[in-house]
This record gives C-alpha cells, structure tokens and sequence, in this order.
C-alpha cells in the first residue's frame, strides 16, 4: 500500500535557501513514495519567500503554501501545517537543510515496520557554541526534572508522526504552542534514528538567547506547576528558622537581659525576604500572565491565502 507523505515547511525570511531545499528533497520525496505533499507556510516573511515560494509550486504541484498575515513564530507555523496536512504521516522541517533529508527514507522505513513515532536525534552538538550546548544540556535537564512529562533530549521538531498522532496533537486547544512538549504529550511508541545536524545552508539562525530563555519559560510554565510551589516550600523552610531564631532572643532575654539588636543583620533580612518575595510573586504572575493569554481564545494564526488546488481564492481563515 501506497501511504501519502506530508511535510510541514515553516518559512520566515527564507528566501536564499528556498530553491535549494526544494532541489535536494524533491528526489528525496519521489524515490520514497510516489505521493507526497509539501505544506509550506509563510510566517509573515518581509522578503520575496512567498513568491520564491510560488514559483516553485509552478514546477513541483505537491506544494501547498499558507500564507500568514503575520509573523507568528515557528510553533504557530508548524501548527497550522499540522492542521492542514493530508497525509498519512506527516515530518516538520527546517527549511534550512539542518533536518538531513537523507534521513526521510529509513524514518519512512521504520514507520512503515511499525513505529507511530520516528525521532530523529542528535548524536553530537560539535558545531554549536559552548554556551548553547550548556543552556540547551540545562534546559533538557530542568524541564525533565520539573515536568511529569519528559521530553527526550536532543530531539527537534524533526520527526516522523503517524495519522494517528497528528491527530491527537490537532485535538490540543491551547495557544501556547510548545510544540517539543505537544509532541511527547502524545506519547507513541517511538523509534529513533541518530544524526549530526549540520549547520544552516543560507542565512541566519531566527534565534538569539533572549527568544530562547522566553522559550524555556513558556515550556516549563506550559507542562510543570512545580515552579509555583517554590515559595511554599521557602516560606516552610524560613518559618522554621525564623522560629528557632525568635526561640533564641527570648531565651537571652530572659537570661541575660535586653540586648541591642545590630542593624546591619536587620537590613541584610529585610531586604532577603523582599527579595524572596519579588521571585515568588513574579513566578506566580507568569503563570497568571499565560492564564490571561489562553482565556482570550486569541487565533493561534491567521492566515492570508492559501495557494493550493482545491482553495486558491484569498480568503482569511484562521484557528
Ligand atoms: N521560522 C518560522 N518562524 C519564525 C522563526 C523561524 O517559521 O518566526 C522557521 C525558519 O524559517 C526555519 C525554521 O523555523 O525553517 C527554523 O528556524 P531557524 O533555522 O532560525 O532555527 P534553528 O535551526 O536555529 O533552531
Ligand atoms: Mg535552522
């Protein structure tokens, strides 16, 4: 039996490295089914990806192109490809070739022997800087200690899911679209394959390290309430010693009469807690924030027009 293969393509300021992806993953695509779609989507690109876009779609009709009003970020975009794939299965990819298409043919292989599942994963992280491989070791760790829910280390976007598991992902209703976590929320059985991610063919990474800490907030906020039960667990611990410390006045009072209290203990206490209290209720306001955010049941996209052949028509649509 024949299975149709999707592959969800999020695209923001791509345009060098538009016309090589599509060269090296058409052959890819072909040799390995010979029914595949490509669901690009243009997140509010400022340069000339959509008409790079269309141009190709003029050669290859298995692309199909959703065109965002805006910038909405990657986990936006690989939602709406998600929502709109046909597929039997369906593969996120950078545009970049940093996911190898060489790879598609044995995820495809081990899919079709039975894994819901295929993982591509990364064997070494050589070509990133130090400070990203500590942060990202950090994050993996953090999070997995954190959540109930673990997310294997290591793995991007890049992965095979079967029908059956891009359903379950389509049917989660919340905004924040931590996709790593989405993904592994769905659960499966999983397989593996191991490779190098080389680095960007064309252009410039869309990440800096401020975007990336806002990440690892709305992941850790999105799957773990651990956070929230720190100021618990402090408040406990300096009850304690506050008592033990009272405790100790009293009794030197009582034996060795009023003493003069020193200032600068005083000072050093007073401005801890301030500070003890500042983290608590800032750590309570992000989750308030996102509360806030998921009950305005804003659009997770909107899309301008889609280019594809049953919906060429402009039309404003939106999930
Ligand atoms: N991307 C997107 N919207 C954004 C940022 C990125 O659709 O707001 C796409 C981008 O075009 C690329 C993929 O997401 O196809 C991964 O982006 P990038 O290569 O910058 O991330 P990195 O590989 O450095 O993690
Ligand atoms: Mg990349």
């Amino acid at each position: 039996m024949n299975r149709k293969i999707s592959i969800v393509l999020p695209c923001y300021n791509e345009s060098e490295s538009i016309d090589n992806f599509f060269e090296v993953v058409i052959p890819v695509l072909s040799s390995v089914s010979s029914e595949f779609e490509i669901v690009c989507i243009n997140d509010g690109s400022r340069d000339d990806t959509f008409e790079k876009l269309k141009a190709q779609r003029k050669k290859f009709s298995q692309i199909k192109i959703i065109d965002f009003s805006k910038n909405f970020g990657k986990d936006a975009a690989m939602t709406a490809g998600i929502d709109f794939a046909t597929g039997d299965c369906v593969i996120p990819m950078d545009v970049d070739l940093q996911d190898p298409p060489e790879l598609i043919p044995e995820m495809v292989k081990l899919w079709k022997d039975g894994a819901d599942v295929v993982l591509a994963k990364r064997e070494d992280r050589s070509d990133d800087t130090f400070v990203k491989k500590i942060t990202a070791g950090l994050f993996y760790k953090v999070f997995n200690k954190l959540s109930d829910l673990k997310i294997p280390e290591n793995v991007g976007d890049f992965r095979l899911m079967d029908r059956k598991v891009v359903d379950v992902v389509k049917s989660f209703p919340e905004r924040t679209r931590f996709m790593k976590g989405l993904l592994a929320l769905a659960g499966f059985k999983a397989a593996y394959v191991g490779y190098k991610r080389p680095s960007r063919a064309h252009g410039q990474s869309k990440w800096n390290y401020w975007k990336l800490w806002n990440y690892a907030l709305d992941g850790v906020t999105s799957f773990s309430t651990f956070p929230l039960k720190i100021s618990t667990y402090l408040g406990f611990i300096t009850t304690i010693f506050a008592c033990l410390y009272i405790a100790k006045i009293v009794f030197k009072v009582l034996f060795y009469g009023i003493d003069v209290p020193g200032y600068p203990s005083l000072m050093s206490v007073i401005l801890f807690f301030g500070g003890v209290q500042l983290i608590s209720l800032g750590i309570i306001g992000e989750y308030i924030g996102r509360i806030f955010i998921e009950s305005k049941h804003r659009p997770i996209y909107v899309i301008r027009e889609i280019v594809d052949d049953k919906n060429s028509s402009d039309v404003l649509l939106q999930k």
